[in-house]
Parts: structure tokens; sequence; C-alpha cells
């Protein structure tokens, strides 16, 4: 029973595929190109924070000493572009000094096996390779300006930066933590949507963390999003849009889907800056957009703002009456 077997079913296509590409070739010899084919542009890469002493801004062409993009928080000084970055330098420009990592060690088990153009397994193995870490997320308590805070920043790195289980998991945990500990949250989003090798596994994540901060919301715990480019798919479909404050970085690209697909489906020209920040922030999707040069002082002010005041400290009284001086 050769037929019935499915390798064998796909040789029998290949071979007849190459049967007419064969066919093709005949009866293309008659308009056999003698010169070289143009070779198309090859796509440029997009810009991450590049290794070399000097880096070419895309937006204004300026030419930035490397050391000088590093005081800047990675943003342009002439244009105020912002460079990509990744999740510990995101840990950096929001903690005041050190941080305490959690669920370091949490890592995908490829629960079913997937293969598609190379196989899952691989795809994880290249990732931890590439950017040191277990998954997409970092999940870390600090200070920011002095006020306790737990913090996940995703890595786009890594599978880009999609939310599978351990993703899940990790900010489940985290929001988890901070109900415990009676802190508020910060999670610097930046994904490409859940991560489809974990299938329905994945997008079960969304619902997961929903869940987790409607428990934080009911403890009256402030929770804060952080937008940075890109933010789609799964993770704008779910935590990403629910922050107490949804502080999205300039010039990010937020959506659901790709503006592509979007007008394939609809058939219309998308206006301009289509699920940009600015243009999310006219039609009140988001409610800031801070340049990262201010974005923890925001996000400190707004913390002190939302986080309930602690019991005030009786102020001591002067011991003698010589001590309080009068004023001018
Ligand atoms: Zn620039």
């Amino acid at each position: 029973m050769a037929s019935s077997n499915p390798a064998n079913r796909t040789w029998q296509i290949q071979t007849s595929d190459f049967r007419l590409d064969r066919y093709k070739l005949n009866v293309m010899a008659w308009f056999k190109k003698t010169k070289k084919p143009i070779a198309a542009a090859t796509k440029e890469k997009p810009s991450r924070v590049p290794e070399g002493l000097w880096v070419k801004c895309p937006d204004c062409d300026q030419i930035i000493y490397n050391k000088d993009l590093i005081t800047t928080l990675n943003v342009c000084p002439k244009c105020a572009h912002h460079f990509k970055i990744n999740a510990i330098e995101r840990l950096r420009v929001l903690f005041d000094g050190e941080w305490t990592e959690y669920d370091k060690d949490l890592a995908s088990t490829d629960p079913l096996q997937f293969t598609d153009t190379k196989p899952y397994r691989a795809r994880l193995l290249a990732s931890k390779e590439a950017t040191g870490l277990k998954d997409a997320i970092i999940v870390a308590e600090g200070e920011i300006e002095g006020l306790r805070a737990i913090v996940a920043s995703m890595e786009y790195g890594f599978i880009g930066g999609s939310m599978g289980v351990v993703v899940g998991e990790k900010i489940t945990r985290a929001i988890e933590r901070a109900l415990e500990r009676k802190l508020p949250v910060v999670i610097v989003c930046c994904s490409g949507g859940a991560r489809m090798m974990e299938g329905a596994r994945s997008l079960m994540q969304m619902a997961k963390i929903c869940g987790a901060l409607a428990r934080l919301d009911k403890a009256r715990l402030p929770y804060i999003a952080v937008l940075t480019d890109p933010t789609t798919g799964g993770v704008t479909a779910s935590f990403a849009m629910l922050g107490d404050l949804n502080i999205a970085e300039p010039k990010a690209q937020i959506g659901f889907a790709g503006p592509r697909v979007i007008e394939q489906t609809i058939r219309q020209k998308l206006p301009d800056g289509f699920q940009r920040s600015e243009f999310l922030l006219e039609k009140g999707m988001v409610d800031l957009v801070v340049d990262r040069r201010d974005l923890k002082s925001t996000i400190a002010g707004a913390l002190r703002f939302m986080l309930p005041t602690p019991p005030a400290a009786p102020i001591p009284l002067p011991q003698t009456a010589a001590e309080i001086v009068p004023q001018a």
C-alpha cells in the first residue's frame, strides 16, 4: 500500500512538479536572458543598537558617537529617534540600581513538539544563545526613584518577543508576587504577539494574565503598561492595553493585526501614521506618549500619585523654643 503512505504521496507531488518545471524550462528557452537579472535590493535589517563606534540615525542620518547614545538612553540627540533596546537595557532605564530577578530558569518544554521550517526546539536554542535568556521576558524587583516595584520587560530578540507559556507564567507570577508584597507592576511590552509554536496554550496566557491583573486591580495596586516598538497581536489584545496608565514610546508600532492585512481585508488605504503611538494617542487608545529620557520620572510620578499614601510619620516637635527660627 505505497500510495497510502503520506511520505510517498509528497514524493509523487514533488516529481510531478519537477516534470512541470522541466516543461516550462523547455518553452522558456526561446526567451532566455543573456544578461544577469538585476539583483533585488537586499532589505535593510531593522535598526538594532549597533556594535561599532559610530552609528547613523535612520531618521535624520546624523552620525552619532556610540558613547553619546548611551548617555541619551539610545535616543538620537538630534531628532529623538528611539533606537530599539533589549530587555536588560530597559531595566537599566527604569531601575535606580540593582534589581532581583525572579523565575530566571523557567523555560519552554516544547509541549507540542512543533516544527515549521525548523523545529521549535532549534529556534529556542538559537534564541537562548543569541540573548542569554531562557525565554522572551525578564521579571525583576527593584526601585524606581526610590519606589519599590516589580517590572516585567519583554525581549524582542527572543522569537520576536512572542508570548508563550513561559512568558505568560512569568508575568502571572510577577503579578501574584506584587499582590503578596503589595507592590505596583510595570510591564514593558515589546512583542509580535502570541507564540504560535505553542498553539492554544499561548493564547490561554492572555486570559490567565488578565485574570491576575483583575486581582491586582481589586487589591487597588497600580499597573502601568509601557508600549514600545513593536507591540502587536495577542499582547496588545490583552495586558498591554489594560494598564491603569498606558504609556507609549514615540512612533512605536502598536496594533493587533499588521497594516498590510488590514488593508487587504477592508480594501482601503490606511491613513498616515496608522498604528503609531501619536495616532493612537489622538484616538484615545493610549494615555501618554513619553520620550524614553522622561519615562522613569513619568512612571515614578504616576506611581506616587496612584499608590496609597503610607501613614505619615509624626513630625518631631522642637525640643526647646530656641530651635524655632523666626521667619524673616
Ligand atoms: Zn536622528
